[in-house]
């Protein structure tokens, strides 16, 4: 492997599959996707809150409490390995972008990440705009710890909304020489788009998904094979080469 300097890492559902987080599920015939026997557009855009905030309320408890069971697997271990023994100097940097709700890749160890989609561990008060950290349910409307009041939503970007720090983002692609798609199937965006806005500045692009995924002709490697495989053994390659 060519010796790389600076790399931005996109990470998807994928990556924490082997968690026990399900990933999304394509619907029969064309259906709409699923999450968790939940229909997407139900439980993830701001219009199935307005419908519906109970529902989509007790759906977000649900999965907030059940990340706090699960444990990360050997694809975050490397990555949080990689981002230790990163050199952490003017001529290298590293970016973790994660498409995850989920807070594996910092319970693995992980520093440099940013949840481009929120986060499941947080709650977003909609009268005062503050983030709290938040690890228990929602449904019965606690107060706002900041202002008081009964407006904490989950702090998850739903389709339709857009998603936190793309500028930062772009900026960590416009210096990088290497992007690399770890567990993402290339069906949401902008964060599908990455790789094209990578070719686009002629870095080096590399896919790591267990099948190719809706943007894979776009990246100039592909490797197939579960997260947990993949990833320690492309962290030891680049490690290697530094
Ligand atoms: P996705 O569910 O659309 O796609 C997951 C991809 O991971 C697929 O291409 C699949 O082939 C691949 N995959 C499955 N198991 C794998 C494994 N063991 N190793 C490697 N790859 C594997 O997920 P997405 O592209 O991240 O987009 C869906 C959206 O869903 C995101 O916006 C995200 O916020 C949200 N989501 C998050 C979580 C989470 O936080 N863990 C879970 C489900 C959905």
């Amino acid at each position: 492997m060519a010796q790389v300097r600076n790399i931005v890492i996109l990470t998807g559902a994928g990556v924490s599959a082997e968690s026990g987080i399900d990933t999304f599920r394509a619907g029969a015939n064309g259906g709409p996707s699923l999450w968790e026997q939940h229909r997407v557009d139900d439980v993830a855009t701001p219009e199935g809150f307005a419908r519906d905030p109970d529902l989509v309320l007790r759906f977000y408890d649900m999965r907030r409490a059940a990340i706090q069971t699960k444990a990360p697997n050997a694809a975050h271990e490397a990555l949080a390995r990689l981002d230790a023994e990163w050199p952490k100097d003017a001529n290298h940097e590293l970016l973790i972008v994660t498409q995850n709700v989920d807070d594996l890749h910092e319970r693995a160890g992980a520093k440099r990440v940013l949840h481009m989609h929120g986060e499941h561990l947080n709650a977003w008060c909609t009268a005062c705009d503050a983030r709290s950290r938040w690890t228990g349910p929602l449904i019965e409307r606690p107060p706002c710890p900041r202002c008081g009041e009964r407006a904490l939503r989950p702090d998850v970007v739903w389709f339709g909304e857009m998603p936190y720090e793309m500028d930062r983002i772009y900026e960590a692609l416009r210096g990088a020489d290497l992007f690399v798609s770890i567990g993402t199937s290339g069906a949401v965006y902008p964060a599908a788009g990455l790789v094209r806005n990578a070719r686009d500045l002629g870095i080096a692009t590399l896919e790591l998904n267990l099948e190719r995924s809706q943007g894979s002709a776009w990246f100039g490697e592909t490797r197939l094979g579960p997260a947990s495989v993949l990833v320690p053994a492309w962290v030891d390659e680049v490690l290697a080469a530094l």
